[in-house]
């Protein structure tokens, strides 16, 4: 018989119930207690929800207040150093999550400990802790033991889970060595790691597990012959010491490739594939099993809201049930739901104002439906599920022929893209000597990187406006008020390129975990899209008549649209980019008929869009450059193009960069040392460059004197022509106080610097 199985379901709750309990708890509004019965509960809703939709292996341990890598590390008891002195709690968690910092009081000294690094995981936009090893760690399950906690909290509801695990290799290759354990080999740590997770799968077998879900999503990735073959060792060390429990070994996000080989030569018992990435590598999968190995088919898109198409899954399904039999084969999502929204039961407003789309659509409670769905065709016949089946079909078909999904005109003008719109005019000595002719810059030219503090009354206004407590005429006045309070700031700072501040941006708390407690409500792309009507021109042409200085129009680039959207599924994304790019293209070109001689384009997403794989960078690499190219080059010679990215890894990205030819690049710096500015100058970068000179996560203020250091050493890599002095990134997160104050000393080093010149 085929098990509907599931691999993980959303934290957050249908309500965001987990955010609002952990940040009541960091505000000391509610105790350890509160935070402990709220998860509790929700725990056991989601349980019980997805026993309710009819799934057979339901995933615990998944749930997390902050992050479920972090709740690993701390289970296994690698604490970093400089945490070690607190007490075991989750309080202690949560400082290492978010940092703390505490004033010093008559009793107790001041508390002052950085985070862990918080890293995007794999290809989504979901941030996990990344775990800091030692040379000499150690590992050892602690006085909580969560997944053997939350399994038997599970079974004290009747309700028979399938504990989930991060994988030994996963964990370790996932981590990096601690400050003070610099050539660290991670994988050295697995015979130190090995018997607390043997620790682990024996309680878990002695409170009644049988599966047990080990997550080792580093197998999409590529992986050298001596770590696959530290799989096999790895897995035939762990089976041989658990013999009672089943392993299904998890890997998501792509495709496993030739990391498969070893699975069949170990005691795994099953093995989770994406089958939404990569359906293609169902055959070859198939191959490399051995004769009683179990696959486990990823057939639901975690990653996005679509209806499955279930006759296409099911094609696929019967398939493998064809080619191993149906006692081999599982059906899943394709990976954990985390990066799913919860339930469509709350979208009311979807529901009523867009029916047609609501129809198109599964959140996670409907996917562990579908799910159902699946395996019950599978094992009793279509026919079974058939009233199940037709209302799929009529749903796929509905969105297939919609007319709201394509847009001729938009077809038309990709179709019709020259090569010419890819390219500026000239290249960028050219533009920068036009440039500095008809707009003269001061030197070191100072700037930001567009958002002001979003205060407490830019929230509220914002939120009256949503709920129509306010009108939109009310509401713009408002933001013009911002607008103006916002540049004047600037203009007392004395920067040089002013930004309106992007008091009316806001990223909508809602859906789906993106770090921490933090939520966030990605857009919906259905259809065709083009530009309705000019998106910037009023707010940017408004915040220009206020002053002489030049203001930076500011828009986000075509593939961060992309990547932090829920991109439709039936085009590829390559196209959606393109048509995005389109829309921005006219926008730009507005900025400029409007006399806005800057305009900025973000895009921090293209790094976190990189293949996982090397092979496939190339083809990515072409389209989303071309896209961002697409969107800025519609522009003349003296149009200053610039864009920002808040990171600083740039490995394997330098040409791409490069060929995005902006005049402006600016780029989280503060924390790094200058390699990457001598990397820039290696690989041929000549344009102007903006590397922050200081880190805007801190409220610390930095001093003129540790920016002007900072400037000093960039200076060494970047002719001072094409140095610009900013902020790491946008200063939304931050209080004006701090602003004032950071921007003050920044403009001073400005000033600084050329009084050297
Ligand atoms: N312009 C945006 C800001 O200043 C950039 C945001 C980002 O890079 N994520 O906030
Ligand atoms: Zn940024």
């Amino acid at each position: 018989m085929v098990v509907a199985t599931n691999l993980g379901f959303p934290r957050i709750g249908a309500q965001r119930e987990t955010k609002k309990i952990v940040e009541s708890f960091w505000a000391g509004k509610v105790n350890e207690v509160a935070l402990d019965e709220a998860a509790v509960k929700l725990r056991a809703e989601n349980w019980k929800l997805q026993k309710e939709q009819g799934l057979e292996h339901i995933p615990s341990g998944d749930f997390s207040f902050y992050d479920h890598v972090l709740d690993h590390s701390v289970m296994f008891n690698v604490i970093p150093q400089r945490f070690r002195h607190l007490a075991d709690g989750h309080e202690r968690t949560f400082a290492i999550g978010r940092g703390i910092q505490k004033p010093a009081t008559e009793t107790q000294a001041k508390v002052d400990i950085e985070a862990q690094e918080m890293k995007k995981w794999f290809d989504t936009n979901y941030h996990y802790i990344v775990p800091e090893f030692e040379t000499n760690q150690t590992f050892g399950l602690g006085s909580k033991i969560k997944t053997l906690e939350e399994f038997n909290e599970a079974k004290a509801l009747g309700i028979h889970t399938r504990p989930v695990v991060l994988g030994p290799l996963s964990f370790l290759l996932l981590g990096k060595p601690a400050k003070n354990s610099h050539g660290l080999d991670l994988l050295s740590l697995l015979p130190k790691v090995l018997p607390v997770y043997e620790e682990l799968f024996a309680k878990l077998a002695a409170a009644g597990a049988d599966w047990v879900q080990i997550d080792e999503p580093c197998l999409v990735l590529d992986l050298s012959a001596e770590i696959i073959d530290q799989y096999r060792v790895v897995y035939n060390r762990l089976g041989a010491a658990a013999p009672s429990l089943k392993f299904l070994v998890a890997t998501y996000f792509g495709r496993i490739g030739n990391n498969v080989a070893f699975v069949k030569d170990t005691p795994i018992a099953a093995l989770h594939i994406d089958l939404v990435r990569s359906p293609e590598q169902l055959q070859s999968i198939i191959d490399n099993l051995n004769q009683t190995q179990i696959l486990s088919l990823g057939l639901i898109d975690g990653r996005n809201i679509w209806k499955t198409n279930l006759a296409k899954a099911l094609e696929l399904a019967n398939a493998a049930v064809k080619a191993v039999g149906s006692n081999r084969v599982f059906v899943a999502p394709s990976c954990s739901l985390l990066h799913a929204p919860v339930t469509l039961r709350f979208e009311k407003r979807l529901a009523q104002q867009k029916p047609e789309l609501f129809d198109w659509l599964a959140y996670s409670e409907e996917k562990c439906k579908e799910i159902h769905i699946l395996a019950q065709a599978l094992n009793n016949g279509a026919e079974s599920v058939a009233a199940a089946l037709a209302d799929n079909a009529r749903s796929i078909e509905a969105r297939r022929v919609s007319p709201h999904t394509t847009n001729a005109a938009v077809r038309q003008r990709l179709e019709a893209i020259v090569p010419d719109q890819l390219r500026r005019r000239n290249v960028f000595a050219t533009r920068q000597k036009t440039q500095e002719e008809s707009l003269p810059l001061p030197r070191f030219p100072t700037t930001t990187i567009g958002s002001f503090p979003q205060t407490k009354e830019i929230r509220l206004a914002r939120s009256k406006f949503t709920k129509n407590e306010i009108d939109e005429k009310t509401y713009k006045e408002f933001i013009k008020k911002e607008i103006e309070f916002c540049v004047r700031a600037q203009e007392k700072l004395d920067l040089d390129v002013l930004v309106h501040g992007e008091a009316e941006r806001n990223d909508m708390n809602g859906w789906i975990a993106s770090y921490g407690s933090r939520c966030v409500r990605p857009p919906i792309i259905f259809g065709d899209v083009h530009r309705v009507n000019p998106m910037t021109i009023e707010e940017t042409v408004y915040a220009q008549s206020l002053t002489n200085k030049p203001m930076k129009g500011m828009l986000t680039g075509p593939v961060t649209c992309l990547r932090w959207s829920f991109v439709r599924d039936d085009i590829p994304q390559s196209i959606v980019c393109t048509q995005l790019a389109l829309a921005i293209r006219d926008e730009v070109v507005d900025l400029e008929k409007a006399n806005i001689v800057h305009v900025q384009v973000d895009e921090p997403a293209i790094r976190e869009g990189l293949p996982l794989r090397a092979v496939d960078y190339e083809y990515y690499l072409q389209w989303a450059v071309d896209a961002f190219l697409l969107s800025t080059t519609g522009v003349t010679d003296k149009t200053v193009i610039h864009t920002h990215m808040c990171y600083s890894d740039f490995q394997d990205i330098f040409q791409a960069i490069i060929r995005m030819d902006a005049d402006v690049l600016t780029i989280e710096n503060s924390k790094s040392d200058m390699k990457i500015l001598n990397a820039f100058a290696k690989h041929g970068y000549s344009a102007g460059i903006g590397p922050g000179v200081f880190d805007i996560h801190s409220p610390r203020v930095p001093s003129t004197s540790e920016m002007k250091e900072r400037a000093d050493a960039m200076l060494e890599y970047i002719p001072a022509r094409n140095l610009w002095i900013n902020p790491d990134c946008g200063l939304k997160t931050r209080g004006w106080k701090e602003v004032n104050e950071s921007l003050e000393n920044m403009v001073a080093v400005a000033k600084a610097l050329r009084a050297l010149d």
